[in-house]
């Protein structure tokens, strides 16, 4: 019997545990976790995504530090709000919300965040970080699949991983982290031959793609945990990579498009926002 993945449910278990663990950060050490979300420009749908992250992070406790700059605003002054965020003790992880306006460095300025405050895991210090699996923040998504394959008891030692994306984003942290968790990790793109050949030797599907339905039934190995990262905006609503109602008599596992990885996303910037307020933590001086 396949069984649908619920990201929400999951989501808000998280969310739930982040609250209490925010509550106790702050009666232990009387600080409160800080989140600067950096906005340039009036992009309607990077706000609705910057007002969801800010509301989530005001109903676990975090504290809302956010900066709106105008689209007309230069490199250097967005580099220079950075710097301050930086710099701001209260302020335990910063946000430059993406893609910026046209004629701003995106990645130079993802770059300027200190590793410690870098709750989206985008720098490239971050990234180095997980390449050598050194303590660091690793990019939400990627950590909310993990986190649903743990909940869902997917057994990823050994078992053949196939990731369908290579962005920075997804695809490549999500196969980092899966063979840091000892799964034989298979990579594919546009350019794989066979994709449906590739794709049904695996036990844990992970698609990030961006394609409406790309993946139907013969891409799965009966079965399989399949994670639908995709989101794709059709005239029938919002629709995943994976072709749902033909892939879920196959499927073990299957995330649904919404409420799936999507809800994660958020859930895991929380986390990040709170290990990075640890991380900040004063450590106690030694006892005599
Ligand atoms: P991206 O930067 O858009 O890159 C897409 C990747 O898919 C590339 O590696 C590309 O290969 C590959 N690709 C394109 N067409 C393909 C095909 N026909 N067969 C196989 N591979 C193909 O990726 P992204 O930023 O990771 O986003 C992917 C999707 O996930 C989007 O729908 C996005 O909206 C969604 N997303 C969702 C969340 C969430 O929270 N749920 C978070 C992030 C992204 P090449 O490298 O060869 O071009």
């Amino acid at each position: 019997m396949p069984a649908i993945i619920d990201g929400k449910a999951v989501a808000a278990d998280i969310r739930a545990q982040v609250a209490e663990e925010v509550s106790r950060l702050r009666e232990r050490t009387g600080r409160t976790p800080g989140l600067a979300t950096i906005l340039v420009g009036d992009d309607p749908a990077s706000a609705v995504y910057v007002s969801g992250k800010r509301k989530a992070s005001a109903e676990v406790g975090i504290a809302d530090f956010h900066r709106q700059l105008s689209a007309e605003a230069s490199q250097d002054e967005v580099a220079s709000v950075i710097e301050e965020c930086n710099r701001d003790p209260a302020i335990s992880g910063i946000l430059l919300q993406l893609p910026v306006p046209a004629g701003l460095d995106g990645p130079a300025l993802t770059a300027l965040i200190s590793p410690d405050k870098d709750v989206d895991g985008l720098t490239p210090i971050s990234a180095g970080r997980l390449l050598k699996a050194t303590p660091g923040l690793r990019p939400c998504t990627p950590l909310g699949i993990i986190e649903l394959l743990d909940r869902y008891d997917v057994a990823l030692e050994g078992a053949e991983a196939v990731v369908v994306g290579r962005s920075d984003l997804v695809g490549k942290p999500v196969a980092q982290l899966l063979l840091q968790r000892n799964a034989t990790v298979t990579m594919c793109h546009s350019r794989t031959r066979d994709l449906a050949g590739v794709c049904a030797r695996a036990d844990v599907l992970i698609v990030a793609v961006g394609v409406s339905g790309l993946i139907g039934p013969e891409f799965v190995k009966p079965g399989a945990a399949v994670i639908d990262v995709g989101i794709n905006r059709t005239p029938d609503g919002l629709r995943g990579d994976v072709n749902f109602d033909a892939v879920l008599e196959r499927a073990g596992l299957l995330t649904p498009v919404p409420g799936g990885v999507g809800p994660m996303t958020i859930a895991m910037l929380l986390r990040n926002t709170l290990t990075a307020a640890s991380l900040h933590e004063p450590v106690p001086a030694p006892a005599r």
